[in-house]
């Protein structure tokens, strides 16, 4: 029987890990993806106006920059993307840009940048399922193989209709857990119930350590690891994306710009503009991220307090601000990784036992950019690939 791996999250590293084992092993293993929200890109997330799909906004990663020291090793994927027209050169004026190193390409994704993560989703054929919160792993000893002793991976989930994660809401060990249909009217009964040879975990690390079942029994044998896993940092920080009526006009000579002096705003992008869009056609629309002190500060507060907050210091930076027609407001409460797993390792087994795998990837394991999602999904596949063959899986 074919291995069936588990990828637990499509954003680019999930993507990424999806793209190389079935480009590397084609027919001989099956992949599924688990996403808990209702699409594909998890930080590389593309917000789209409700009456408008084509005017959208980038609310996580802006632009890509492909530096010479990844030049060469990801060619295959940087080319990829730009023969596909996934990403085009970025035309227009960064203001207040650090200076990169020499060679330093930067690019747009002009369909925005979740177009990247569906790119290698969608070319891997793995079978993706949204709205899947995948929250617990238990060994079981239902797998039907030929080896029925041997245990395999039992997986839990809980979600709400609208494809937002919550907590489990039975914890009792063996016992389903209920999918919750809508937050106000539980259903139970319902179950998701799946059985793989390895998984994948792609959530910030913060959120691998919330997994329950096996992920909790891996850890508290490997304390090393956990340790490693605990002492990783994100930064936060908040992002608006602010609609405007086709045609309107937004009076600035940058299509982005890094604020300096501002408690709050760190960056603003004109984002149609930034992607070179016709704003006659989608109209124009812009994309503030705030300060990372301002994201701490203000990380547990209610998002409309935060937006108006983040409004009064966008007037100011821009007097002439036209009035927005819709404004959406989202938190990051992982954002960039500024401290990643020690060693910058790719990714580590939290186990590797004969009968089953659990893996932890994603940019905590190198750094967080396009480069650092494609080392993380490179060394994870090639390190799982080694234990299936190992363990005569392939
Ligand atoms: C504000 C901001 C600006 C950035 N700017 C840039 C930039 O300009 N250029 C650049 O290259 N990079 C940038 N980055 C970094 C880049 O976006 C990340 O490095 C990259 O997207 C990380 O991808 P990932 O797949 O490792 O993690 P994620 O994108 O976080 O993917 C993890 C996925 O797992 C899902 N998930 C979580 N828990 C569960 C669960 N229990 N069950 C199922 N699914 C789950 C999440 O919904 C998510 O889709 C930026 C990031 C942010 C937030």
């Amino acid at each position: 029987m074919m291995p069936k791996i588990l990828i637990a999250g499509a954003g680019l590293t999930g993507a990424l890990c999806a793209h190389i084992l079935k480009r590397d092993l084609q027919h001989k293993i099956e992949i599924v993806v688990w996403e808990k929200a209702r699409g594909a890109g998890g930080r590389m997330s593309t917000s789209r106006h409700p009456d408008n799909p084509q005017c959208s906004v980038d609310l996580g990663a802006q632009y890509i920059s492909l530096t010479p020291q990844y030049a060469e090793r990801h060619k295959s994927y940087h080319g990829e993307l730009i023969s596909n027209g996934v990403l085009k050169p970025l035309e227009g004026i960064i203001e207040g840009a650090v200076e990169s190193a020499q060679g330093t390409l930067h690019y747009v994704s002009p369909n925005g940048t979740s177009s990247i993560v569906k790119h290698f989703l969608k070319n891997s054929g793995a079978k993706v399922e949204y709205g899947q919160f995948l929250s617990k792993l238990e060994a079981s000893n239902v797998h039907e193989s030929a080896q029925p002793d041997i245990p395999s991976v039992k997986l839990y989930l809980d979600t709400l209709s609208d494809g937002t994660a919550v907590e489990p809401t039975s914890t009792e060990k063996g016992i389903m857990i209920k999918i919750v249909a809508n937050p106000q009217e539980e259903v139970s009964g319902g179950r998701s119930r799946e059985v793989f040879d390895a998984v994948i975990l792609t959530m910030p690390t913060e959120q691998i350590l919330q997994q329950k079942g096996l992920v909790q029994e891996a850890l508290a044998k490997r304390s090393l690891i956990k340790s490693h896993l605990q002492s990783v940092r994100y930064s936060a920080r908040y992002a608006l994306g602010l609609f405007f009526k086709q045609g309107t006009t937004l009076d600035v000579p940058w299509c982005a710009r890094y604020v300096q002096g501002d408690p709050c705003v760190r960056w603003i992008s004109a984002d149609a503009k930034k992607r070179g869009a016709d704003s006659s056609i989608v109209g124009p629309s812009l994309v503030v991220h705030t300060s990372v002190p301002f994201g701490i500060h203000y990380l547990e507060a209610e998002k409309e307090e935060v937006q108006s907050v983040i409004m009064q210091h966008l007037r100011q930076l821009l007097p002439d601000l036209p009035e927005p027609i819709q404004v959406m407001c989202h938190r990051w409460r992982y954002s960039q990784v500024s401290k990643p797993y020690q060693g910058t390792p790719g990714c580590v087994f939290l186990t590797n036992l004969p009968n089953y795998a659990i893996v932890a990837a994603g940019d905590a394991f190198t750094h967080s950019n396009l480069d650092g999602c494609i080392s993380s999904a490179e060394t994870t596949c090639e390190r799982l690939m080694e234990y299936l063959s190992d363990s005569n899986q392939l």
